[in-house]
């Protein structure tokens, strides 16, 4: 999602534009740099993060503290993928798309569509 005031790519998980990183690779509606990347695939490599079928146990094993201090990039995400949200739906109504055809791609009414997005 690019930053709402410069209109630059950032990293969903660390906030890092485009610029501070080497790459950032984009998802739907979301970016992740090089340097995420690379905590994630310590995390993944890391075995006190696994249960005993290679699963990811996550945040279960996380005490409180640590736990916590991941709040901010989940909130950070989710309203970042929420105005990515937004931002398209905001694009389809200027292209004259209807709230049916948009509720109906998200799986909801149009009443529901146009109540969350109008
Ligand atoms: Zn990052």
């Amino acid at each position: 999602m690019p930053n709402a005031t410069t209109g630059e790519p950032v990293c969903t998980f660390c906030g890092k534009t485009h610029r501070e990183v080497a790459r950032l690779i984009a998802g739907p509606g979301v970016y992740i740099c090089d340097g995420c990347i690379g905590i994630c695939n310590s995390i993944l490599g890391d075995e006190k993060y696994q249960d005993a079928s290679g699963g990811w146990r996550g945040w279960t094993i996380m005490d409180n503290d640590e736990l916590l201090a991941t709040l901010p990039g989940v909130l950070r995400s989710t309203e970042t993928i929420r105005e990515g949200l937004q931002a398209r739906v905001d694009e389809l109504r200027q292209r004259k798309v209807s709230w049916a055809r948009i509720g109906t791609a998200l799986g909801m009414s149009r009443q529901a569509a146009w109540e969350r997005f109008a």
